[in-house]
């Protein structure tokens, strides 16, 4: 059996068992927050635990680095609908200890794709047409670094109010220890 039969078999008995029925919830974050973390698999389970949150709590927004790389691209997008559609009244970026973006190598992945068949033509077409790729394809030096950045991106938006908290946090990735590197509510002048 590949792996989508197995999901989808799962899938039945979840749905004939009612095994959905502890999880319902409406569209709204009872916590009124919005979390920007990481894709990595260790925080799947363990990132709501040790932030104490459960189905219907809060928004979360997914990516390689919890980075807001385009102050308009659909990062920002979703937390513009998030702030003035769905309730949700502080934001946290929450990067990770040991994170697969820190020295992210655009030249690494390059070759990767090349040795997946990726023809050196389309890199050099891509670049041609004004695709800046050395500034797309990286990540940051230091997670600190990275949860600054993206605090700040969301902090000084033009289209979010001045006194959104955007707290900046850094999770460890086996103890779920939080360490606070933006407190969003000194940043933002003691609002809330
Ligand atoms: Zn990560």
């Amino acid at each position: 059996m590949n792996l989508l039969d197995g999901i989808l078999n799962f899938n039945k008995r979840f749905v004939a068992e009612k095994a959905y029925e502890p999880f319902l919830t409406n569209a709204l974050p009872n916590k009124k927050l919005l979390i920007l973390t990481c894709m990595d698999t260790r925080l799947v389970e363990l990132l709501p635990r040790a932030m104490d949150f459960r189905n219907g709590d809060v928004k979360i927004i997914k990516n390689a680095g919890a980075l807001v790389t385009h102050p308009f691209g659909s990062v920002m997008r979703s937390i513009l609908v998030a702030v003035y559609s769905l309730d949700v009244h502080e934001i946290a970026v929450v990067g990770h200890h040991g994170c697969g973006m820190t020295g992210l190598s655009c030249r690494d992945i390059l070759d990767k794709a090349l040795a997946a068949g990726v023809s050196p033509d389309t890199i050099t077409m891509l670049k041609h047409a004004g695709i800046e790729l050395e500034r797309w394809l990286v990540g940051f030096d230091q997670v600190q670094d990275g949860v600054q950045q993206s605090v700040e991106m969301i902090r000084t938006h033009p289209l979010l109010p001045q006194k959104l908290p955007v707290h900046g946090l850094i999770i460890h990735p086996e103890t779920g220890k939080l360490d606070v590197v933006v407190d969003g509510y000194k940043a933002a002048g003691g609002a809330v």
